[in-house]
């Protein structure tokens, strides 16, 4: 192992030189196929870790269960003052974590901590929540009645996550979860192992000082076989799902037909549309950091621009000198902007996009070639050149409008009406993100209005990428509907039940039906 990886993992606990356990249900264990971490950036090996077995995946959901039936009955504040630890043990490993999210998804330095960031600011919301999970009083048409909706502990939530937040996907659906007193079973993605097995072990030595079942955050790791056992498993009372819209569609169909509850998080393809009146300084970084932040693998990266006529030209301009000026790097260097895709066959995904483009006759303005000239260690690494691109007119119902290309593609487009350009933003199957540039209220009224934008994130003057989580998030469409963090989103972790109480001495029917001879 590299010094430089050695260094991020002893800091975290985690022995690379060896197999490494890769589930834990209040032990550590492993037993199945074995998963390699690979420095997307090197090409190196961070560990070989051993996922989950079936038997093992069995047992683990069992002991999720028998957490979940002592943890159901933890008070809801005190369940909260659980998180409040976790968070304080999180942002003790903050900076460490974060490197670690750097070595093995690829994302750089900032964004890596930004990430580990994300957790520790949901459990402070979390921690808040867990003393205001409310149900209601309802008004009883009925006298001496009371209606209560009452909110309980759901069960045993899965999260099955994507590669590319391997930390904050599950920490949204970690802190709801707990503050709202399920078992959570986490399945990572079976590239970032490593992040999943730091996280666990900050989360279950806060558990186990708690006294509290560590299968309360229990984790299994694996690929698509222990994805798929446990998204058909009747002891899952809920799967919240993070991927592609191919495999979203699978889960969603499958947790459907045994009439369990789905969250679906899935793929975004996201416009930002630039209005004459936009703020260039504004504007153009912003469209930057949104299709080339993260090397073009968020849910909400920037994915088609679409300029008015009056400022296409000027806005290209200055977005090619910053396309121009990107490096890229170590994604653990502090100076670096651009990290490598996190796999080789994100490069391959890459390189049909672009081929795709220039057989349609698109213009490529920027990039458009995989990097080969990078001397070192990074010579190892999955990097590409950022690629601005301007297909032959806009046609929504084309693939290269159509669909999620997980790489730093930009597909630009020339409108004259707002109104065409909100066309083509809602045109696509995805509705994640979206992202107007305009000082004029009067568009902002049309993009936030029925006629607006149909995306789950709608903003003005910000781009697509880089939420908070005080909303709850989520796309809808082909994105799948699904809300986490913020927001209403703790609604979906508990089991809702309407209480009609009688405290009178009759009992009436509702609607005044009799039925008495
Ligand atoms: P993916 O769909 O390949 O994998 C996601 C998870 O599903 C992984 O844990 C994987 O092991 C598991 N899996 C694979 N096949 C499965 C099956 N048949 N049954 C059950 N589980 C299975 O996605 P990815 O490549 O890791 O992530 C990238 C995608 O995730 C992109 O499309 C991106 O837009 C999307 N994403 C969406 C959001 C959001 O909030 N909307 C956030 C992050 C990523």
């Amino acid at each position: 192992l590299s010094s430089r990886a050695a260094r991020v993992l002893d800091a975290l606990d985690i022995a690379g030189d060896r197999e490494i356990p890769g589930v834990y249900d209040g032990e550590w264990h492993g037993a199945g196929d074995v998963l390699e971490s690979v420095c997307p950036a090197t090409g190196e090996v961070l560990a070989r870790v051993r996922s989950a077995s079936p038997e093992e995946l069995h047992a683990a959901l069992g002991r999720a269960r028998e957490a979940y039936a002592f943890f159901r009955s933890v008070p809801a504040p005190r369940r909260g003052e659980i998180l409040r630890q976790i968070r304080e043990a999180l942002a003790a490993k903050r900076d460490e974590l974060g490197a670690l999210v750097s070595l093995e998804m690829g994302k750089i330095r900032t964004e890596g901590v930004g990430e580990v960031q994300e957790f520790i600011d949901i459990a402070d919301y979390a921690v808040g929540l867990s003393r205001m999970m409310n149900g209601r009083v309802v008004a009883s048409e009925r006298p001496g009645h009371s209606i209560l909706e009452v909110p309980n502990p759901l069960g045993v939530v899965a999260v099955l996550s994507a590669f590319n937040f391997p930390v904050a996907v599950y920490g949204w659906n970690l802190a709801l979860s707990l503050a709202a007193g399920n078992a959570t079973l986490w399945k990572p993605s079976a590239t970032t192992p490593l992040c999943s097995i730091a996280v666990t072990k900050i989360v279950s030595s806060v558990l186990e000082r708690n006294s509290i079942p560590g299968a309360v955050a229990a984790l299994v790791t694996g690929g698509k076989d222990v994805g798929e056992s446990i998204v058909e498993s009747q002891d899952v009372d809920m799967v919240s799902f993070t991927g592609s819209e191919h495999v979203g569609r699978i889960v969603g169909r499958t947790v459907q037909s045994r009439f369990g509850k789905v969250l679906l998080e899935l793929g975004g393809n996201n416009a930002s549309i630039i209005m004459p009146d936009a703020d260039l300084a504004l504007a153009v970084p912003a469209v930057f950091f949104g299709a080339v932040g993260t090397a073009g693998q968020r849910c909400t990266s920037t994915r088609r621009l679409y300029l008015h006529r009056t400022v296409a030209a000027a806005f290209l301009s200055r977005l090619q000198s910053l396309y121009a000026a990107v490096r890229p790097g170590d994604p653990l260097a502090p100076a670096t902007l651009l990290g490598p895709l996190h796999t080789r066959a994100a490069v391959g995904v890459y390189s049909a996009a672009v081929e795709r483009l220039r057989k349609s006759g698109a213009e490529i303005l920027a990039g458009g070639a995989v990097c080969r000239d990078l001397a070192g260690p990074l010579g190892g690494g999955n990097y590409v050149l950022p690629t601005i691109a301007v297909p032959r007119g806009v046609d929504v119902a084309d693939p290269i409008w159509r669909e999620e290309t997980f790489a730093p593609v930009l597909c630009v487009g020339v409108f004259d009406e707002l109104e065409e350009a909100i066309g083509w933003n809602n045109g696509v199957p995805q509705g994640l993100s979206s992202s107007l540039w305009t000082r004029d209220l009067r568009n902002v009224g049309k993009w936030i209005g029925p006629a607006g934008s149909d995306a789950g994130i709608v903003n003005v003057n910000v781009g697509t990428s880089g939420a908070e989580i005080g909303a709850a998030f989520g796309g809808n469409k082909s994105t799948g509907w699904g809300r986490e963090s913020g927001g209403d989103a703790w609604k979906q972790y508990v089991r809702w039940s309407a209480c009609t109480i009688n405290f009178s001495d009759e009992a009436p029917l509702a609607q005044g039906v009799q039925f008495s001879s």
